[in-house]
């Protein structure tokens, strides 16, 4: 094996959001070393280009510069060199999100697709990292935080660190800040999570939910074998949400009220969103960082790679995250059933599952899920939401119909000894399943999942005792889930979602053969009269309840600096809101079934 690449990265001015990055090779090919910056990073499926934050390149070897020149907008190509060759990059970092790398004068962080090029035809070869501090004053009291191998680094985290290779080196983020640590033990291997933020946390009591989240997932799949730490990094500013999924840890981001306080004893509603969140980055480390589609394997990370399968790595995954907080006794049953009644209230408010399968979904988040445009909503399904409610029903299916022999968990066990290796065949998942459970599922598939057919769920969740409900929405904050309070529902709609954005109420998006769109209301219009009388976002909600089927409105809209009049006939509001409950007294079979299905 060629000796490792050496990559140094040092915050070198916090206050422009500069990295100095240093690769060193030790064997540059002969005919010009071509280095290259990953388009897009592994989990998050859009086309970013990290190599357009690099301000300037250049190279040097043995002290003299060396020539580079851009092959395209990702690579660069060193002039050939008959000893080792250096690239020094200058990098703008300032996307605090989990997909990119941040630097200011409060902390540092970085995915390694962001800063760090790959040694093009060289990537197999091992990696050595030196993180440099900060120059004085910036750094103070900051540590480092990653799941990357420590070699040399000190008991602040800087110095040096190891990746077997390339795909390695850029699955381990990197946090370095003010950092308040929470460590634990789940299933014998030692776990932590790094917390940045001025959060005052009850670690003692986070410490031990995640213990309970990841000991859940543990009992299903079982540790990996190159599994022998895993670390959670936090970001928890005033606001945000969402994390990125690693083999060894998970970037999260979540605003710091969402994180149990000292004294707090219920699990509220924005703690469960948390939990659900730490429960779907850690069931990735089995369910697509380790066991992947075929056309994941390798990564090409130059550009686009299609797979019709994101709904099975997605969607189960979304299946799973609540799952294993019921299953785990974190959440009620009732608890659970509302987040499943929201997800379905999701579902069916978006027209987009009449016009797209999740097959195709996953096939085009590069360009329609991730690059949702003003007619989503009628075109676009999301193969997460929809993906989970086709894990429901599969999962519901199977334990029905095979009388309880096999469940999902039984299709989730094949595919983790079958595919943690090798990539899974696009036909892969709906083949196992059929062996696993021996039932025809061709007709299933072809409808849930190959096309946009409604999914059993009424039927199947009858099964399993819970009876499902629908019900007319009760406004913009009603995400559904839970009956109606007073049962004083709007009996019309509009067809149209709209929020408040400069103290403007702006039309976000306009549904299909609804209301607004016949009367010619479209994306970015701002509302301001109905009936004559100036309206807003709540002021529209309530005034919508004083009308029938049928009236006749005028909206006056402004589209752009031009003031339009439209005239609107309302129309009844559909049930597209759903919420499930225990059945009162279910079948005995039910109520077995359910119990094997929920753990409770
Ligand atoms: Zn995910």
């Amino acid at each position: 094996m060629p000796a490792a690449h050496r990559y140094r990265i040092w915050p070198a001015d916090p206050g422009a959001h500069l990295y100095e990055v240093r690769l060193t090779v030790a064997e540059p090919d002969p005919d010009g070393q071509v280095f290259a910056m990953p388009a897009w990073i592994p989990g998050s499926y859009m086309i970013r280009d990290y190599a357009k934050h690099v301000v300037a390149a250049r190279a040097e070897s043995d002290g003299r510069d060396v020539g580079v020149r851009k092959l395209d907008k990702s690579r660069w190509l060193a002039a050939p060199c008959d000893r080792e060759v250096t690239l020094v990059l200058e990098v703008f970092a300032y996307d605090d999100s989990v997909r990119g790398a941040h630097l200011d004068t409060t902390h540092a962080f970085f995915n390694g697709t962001c800063v760090f090029p790959a040694v093009v035809g060289q990537e197999d070869t091992a990696c050595e990292v030196e993180i440099v501090a900060p120059d004085a004053p910036h750094g103070k009291g900051w540590r480092v935080a990653t799941s990357m191998r420590r070699t040399t680094a000190d008991e602040y985290g800087y110095g040096g660190y190891r990746a077997d290779d390339y795909a390695e080196l850029i699955d381990h983020p990197v946090e370095i800040g003010e950092l308040s640590i929470g460590e634990f033990d789940a299933g014998g291997i030692a776990h932590a999570i790094a917390i940045r933020g001025k959060t005052k946390v009850d670690m003692a009591r986070l410490c031990h939910d995640l213990q309970t989240v990841c000991e859940q997932h543990q009992s299903l799949l079982g540790i990996p074998g190159d599994f022998d730490r895993y670390l959670f990094l936090l970001n928890a500013p005033g606001k945000g949400y969402g994390g990125l999924e690693h083999r060894w840890s998970s970037a999260l981001v979540c605003a710091r009220d969402n994180l149990p306080a000292r004294g707090d004893e219920e699990v509220s509603d924005e703690y469960r969103t948390f939990l659900g969140l730490v429960s779907h980055e850690y069931f990735h480390l089995w369910n697509v960082k380790r066991m992947k589609p075929a056309a994941f394997t390798p990564y090409d990370l130059s550009q686009e790679t299609h797979t019709g399968l994101l709904w099975v790595y997605e969607g189960i995954t979304s299946y799973y995250d609540d799952l294993a907080l019921v299953r785990s006794g974190l959440i009620t049953v009732e608890s659970y059933l509302e987040l499943v009644g929201r997800t379905i209230t999701r579902v069916i408010r978006g027209g987009g599952r009449r016009r797209q399968s999740v097959e195709a979904s996953s096939f085009d988040a590069w360009t329609k899920f991730y690059k949702q445009d003003a007619n989503a909503v009628n075109a676009v399904v999301s193969y997460y939401a929809k993906g989970a409610l086709i894990a429901l029903c599969l999962d519901l299916k199977l334990r029905s119909e095979t009388d309880g022999e096999a469940s999902l968990d039984d299709v989730m066990k094949a595919a983790w000894d079958r595919w943690r290796d090798t990539g899974m065949p696009e036909d892969g998942f709906e083949k196992l399943c059929i062996e696993v459970s021996g039932l025809d599922l061709q007709d299933f598939f072809d409808a849930t999942v190959r096309g946009t057919g409604e999914l059993p769920l009424e039927a199947l969740l009858k099964t399993h005792g819970v009876d499902y409900r629908l019900r007319r929405s009760a406004g913009g904050k009603d995400m559904g889930g839970k009956p109606s309070k007073d049962g004083k529902l709007p009996a019309v709609w509009l067809g149209a979602t709209l929020a408040a954005l400069d103290g403007r109420t702006s039309v976000t998006a306009v549904h299909n053969d609804g209301p607004a769109e016949r009367a010619g209301v479209a994306p970015g219009d701002e509302l301001v009269a109905l009936d004559g009388l100036r309206i807003d976002i709540s002021g529209c909600e309530a005034r919508t309840r004083r009308y029938r089927p049928g009236d006749r409105s005028e909206l006056a809209v402004f589209r752009g600096d031009e003031l339009i009049t439209l005239r609107m006939r309302w129309a009844e509001a559909p049930e597209d809101t759903c919420y499930l409950e225990l059945a009162e007294s279910p079948e005995t079979d039910a109520a077995t079934r359910r119990t094997a299905w929920l753990g409770h």
